[in-house]
């Protein structure tokens, strides 16, 4: 569109009366265009203001040499309809800027949506005025706006970071942003270019910024991880997926965790040998594809930093391969964050631009710079002079174009950078507490930058403009987040952070590169499908945490906290939900074990540990077979005698193999897990004196075992904890072994079925209050049941040894398992308890698949190291995970 058009667009507004409409919307990118789209089909009256002279967004602005998507352009599309998918075809695999640009431009003439679009227009002020429940926009050209309901579709990387590095002004050379590059381009022939910053811009730039250049030099900061994008035309296999069922191609993105219809990996880093890892790398960097990269290696890749580590190492490789100054290849490789914490580039010919001997790499790590001059840039060791600076610094993300360009002031006067003055808070990361009717498209914490922003995209405003005819089809005119939704939403934001690694780097992500931000993962990496689930369920419930009021009509608040689970318990649960097993108990005893053996077939294999040896150990009538598990380290170790769940009639000693390898590997201790005999064909007391004659046998064996001789610890989860309770009183009793702790899991400790836990926790979380009834039935006796054997709860607690004691918040053995450790105490034992927020009774024994309670085994080992007299293990796992998300109440 000509400048001149932009003019008339503008001036169509009339200045000085206040135009009134439906629905005001900033920005006419991606989001901003589908938005006026949607809500003009809706029937609503929308206008939409863009500083920019026309539509495109960040594409808009973005006009440096080699600016390209890095998602492919096939998923990197509008999709809500199939005849303009039908109409348009990417030429690329990863389309140039002017390709998407012109995209945009097509879409806009297609619906005609540039007729609602206010170009060169910035919205100065916008103010909510309680009294008319509508927002007051103040603009910088044409009139002002009063509308009903406010979208914020600012894009998350449109607020350029100023440069931060003194001396900008004194310098006599051409200055240019990559974030707003000049239209009309930039002669840099026989020039001496200087570009600093490499991140996705830089990178995608300085290849053809060397090619025109007399001279460039890069000064880096930080290395970044860069995959060659090998384009080309769109890859033939994908293009053909697509045509082949275009619908559900959509909807498979749709419902992924990165927007990008690809199937995760399955496979864990340790379940795959140097070949086989190195394989997979090499097909990844040869397809050129960021979203494999990132996805499709191994399952463990994007959680685990060691598994990250084996990744980031083939990388660095690649770098020496292909730069070949060592000192430059070095100084490329990044090595201060995981891959993939910080934002990956897709790049073309990077690596290779270093071998020019027209291009010079200054590393700022080693010679940060102190000033910009009037001829050049000053590092602590050298000048350099330039004709040309390219600031590639990237930007105030997320926050930055919501907050900043213009002061938003919601109910009771308060502006939105205050409330907000210690980071973003949202609900779903589309509205904010105090502002009703205000809505960001893609804001903080929502999946946005982590995702293809083309599906949450279209997510966010299908979801938003939904909510609005809803809310005129019920007569409602305002909605806005309680408190009560936000604060439960920040929490499951913090959750989720142990699901990838993006908590470990200094990145935009989480506002690290903008001096004076805070600090947080910003956006929401809990995954696409599992946030849209989430939107979903808080409509269907009834706008769970919002409050709804509207002339006439009775207010309604259904307030509450949408995600009480933990992210990765609420995805096993729901493909529980969706497997729709008949309960176990009506498998009867063989059959449920059947079927538990085929399920753990299933589960990722346990990692390794220095041996796995089998035997068997005697008790009074026949023999037990153990599996033991040593450590890599050297011995003698402390032992830890280990009894599995399964409700006294389920399991063995290979059946909790991944919890037992984990303990192994965190402790650095023998755990010995024991196969004990099993109800219907054992009933009560058997497994309890199994256990006991077990652990009695260990403490004896020890040595032979190659364990450190003296007190042994207990260990057990569920069944198994209360076998391992059974078994200190027990000992205590009859004088020996010596138990030196007790880590008891989800113990069952009492035979009283009426707890709150019970209650509340009785369906829904895999372990049935049924299936409780059904195990204590087969296991015991009514009679027998309020035996100390059986129910510890009810035996002498005095003189017991320390106990670490678990529970999990949605399971039916909760209470039981806090009143045990009271009751404990209360009768002088030292106990701690961790009461895990969000879990279930499987999260701990669940390894590598309920990741968000690696922290918990972290703190069960120490609490086992402790209660061996042992240092504290290094303390891996607060890098692995958050430990807020735990309510640990050490007492
Ligand atoms: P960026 O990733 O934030 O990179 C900025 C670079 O400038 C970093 O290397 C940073 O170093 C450096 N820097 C910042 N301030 C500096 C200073 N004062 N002194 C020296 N170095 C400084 O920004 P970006 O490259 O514009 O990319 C931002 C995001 O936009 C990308 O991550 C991506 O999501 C998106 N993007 C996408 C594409 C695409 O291919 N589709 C292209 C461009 C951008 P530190 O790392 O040390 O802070």
């Amino acid at each position: 569109m000509s400048e001149a058009m932009v003019a008339d667009r503008a001036s169509e507004a009339t200045h000085g009366v206040t135009q009134h409409v439906d629905v005001a919307v900033v920005g006419a990118g991606f989001a901003g265009l589908y938005l006026v789209h949607r809500l003009r089909k809706a029937g609503f009256t929308v206008v939409a203001m863009d500083e920019a002279g026309d539509v495109g967004g960040t594409w808009y602005w973005n006009r440096y040499p080699g600016a390209r998507c890095d998602i492919q352009t096939i998923d990197y599309s509008y999709s809500f309809d199939p005849e303009l998918e039908q109409a348009w075809t990417w030429s690329e695999k990863y389309a140039t800027q002017p390709e998407i640009l012109r995209y945009l431009g097509f879409v806009a003439d297609r619906y005609d949506l540039r007729r609602d679009i206010r170009f060169g227009t910035k919205v100065l002020a916008a103010t909510w005025i309680d009294a008319t429940e509508r927002w007051l926009l103040t603009t910088s050209n044409g009139a002002d706006v009063s509308c009903r309901h406010y979208i914020m579709a600012t894009g998350c990387l449109s607020a350029p970071k100023p440069p931060e590095i003194d001396g900008v002004k004194d310098f006599k050379g051409e200055i240019y942003f990559t974030s707003r590059w000049p239209h009309q381009g930039v002669d840099l022939k026989g020039k001496r270019v200087a570009v600093i910053g490499t991140g996705s811009s830089g990178i995608q730039s300085i290849p053809l910024l060397a090619e025109q250049a007399a001279h460039l030099t890069v000064f880096q900061r930080t290395p970044n991880f860069a995959l060659p994008a090998h384009n080309g035309p769109p890859p033939s296999d994908r293009a053909a997926l697509l045509a082949q069922d275009r619908a559900a191609f959509r909807e498979q993105g749709r419902w992924s965790m990165t927007g990008v219809p690809l199937p995760p990996a399955t496979e864990f880093s340790f379940q795959l040998s140097d070949t086989e890892r190195r394989e997979r790398f090499e097909k990844l960097w040869a397809a050129g594809d960021l979203v494999g990269m990132l996805t499709q290696l191994w399952a463990d890749q994007g959680n685990d930093v060691d598994a990250n580590a084996l990744l980031a190492d083939l990388f660095r490789e690649k770098i020496r391969s292909i730069v070949t100054d060592p000192d430059t290849a070095d100084a490329l490789s990044p090595t201060d964050h995981p891959f993939g914490s910080k934002r990956p580039c897709l790049d073309t010919d990077y690596y290779a631009t270093f071998n020019r001997p027209d291009v010079t790499l200054v590393n700022l790590r080693k010679e940060p710079i102190t000033a910009i001059t009037a001829s050049g840039i000053t590092t602590d060791k050298r000048s350099i002079d330039v004709d040309v600076i390219v600031f590639a610094t990237g930007f105030d993300a997320m926050t930055g174009a919501i907050k900043a360009i213009h002061p938003i002031t919601g109910r009771a006067g308060r502006s939105l950078t205050d409330v907000w003055a210690d980071g973003p808070h949202t609900y779903l990361g589309v509205t904010v507490a105090g502002f009703p009717n205000l809505f960001l498209i893609t804001g903080p914490g929502s999946p946005s930058v982590l995702s293809n922003m083309s599906v949450s995209i279209e997510q966010h405003v299908d979801w938003v403009v939904d909510r609005l005819i809803a809310l005129r089809e019920a007569g409602f005119t305002s909605m806005e987040a309680t408190e009560t939704a936000q604060a439960g939403w920040a929490r499951h934001m913090a959750d989720c952070a142990p699901l990838t690694l993006h908590r470990l780097a200094n990145t935009w992500y989480t506002g690290a590169n903008v001096p004076g931000k805070p600090q947080g993962v910003m956006p929401y990496n809990g995954g696409v499908g599992p946030y849209r689930s989430i939107c979903n369920e808080v409509a269907s419930q009834g706008m769970l945490g919002f409050r709804l009021t509207g002339p006439g009509v009775a207010e309604q608040c259904n307030d509450g906290e949408i995600v009480r689970l933990q992210p990765d318990v609420r995805l096993v649960l729901g493909m529980l939900a969706q497997m729709n097993l008949p309960p176990i108990e009506s498998f009867g005893a063989q059959g449920a074990r059947d079927f538990v053996a085929e399920f753990n077939k299933s589960r990722p294999a346990g990692r390794p540990v220095g041996e796995v040896k089998d035997g068997t150990l005697p008790v009074a009538d026949g023999q037990l077979p153990y599996r033991l598990y040593r450590p890599a380290t050297p011995g003698p170790h402390a032992v830890v005698v280990y009894f599995h769940g399964g409700g006294w009639v389920l399991g063995d000693e290979l059946s909790d193999d991944p919890f037992c390898r984990d303990l192994c590997r965190r402790t650095g201790m023998i755990l010995v897990s024991v196969g004990y005999r099993h109800a219907p064909e054992h009933r009560f007391p058997t497994a309890v004196e199994d256990g006991f004659a077990a652990t009695r046998w260990v403490a004896e064996h020890a040595a032979e075992l190659g364990g450190r001789p003296g007190p042994v610890l207990v260990a057990g989860w569920s069944a198994g904890a209360n076998i391992a309770a059974v078994t200190c009183q027990l000992a205590r009793d009859r004088g020996g072994p010596e138990i030196a702790g007790q880590l008891l899991v989800c113990p069952v400790t009492d035979c009283r079925f009426d707890r709150a836990s019970y209650i509340d926790n009785a369906t829904g979380y895999f372990l049935t209050r049924s299936l409780m009834f059904w195990f204590w039935d087969i296991y015991c006796a009514p009679a027998d049941r309020t035996d100390p054997r059986a129910s510890p709860l009810r035996g002498q607690l005095a003189g017991l040894p320390p106990a670490y004691v678990v529970t999990c918040e949605f399971d039916p053995l909760r209470d039981e398992g806090i009143a045990y450790a009271e009751a404990m105490q209360a009768a002088g034992v030292p106990v701690e308890q961790l009461q895990a927020r969000g879990h279930f009774h499987s999260s701990f024994t669940m390894v590598d698949v309920v990741v968000t309670s690696a922290d918990g085994r972290g703190q069960m080992a120490n609490a086992l190291r402790r209660f061996a007299g042992l240092p504290q293990a290094a303390e891996q796992d607060n890098k692995q995970s958050d430990r807020t998300n735990f309510n640990a109440a050490a007492s």
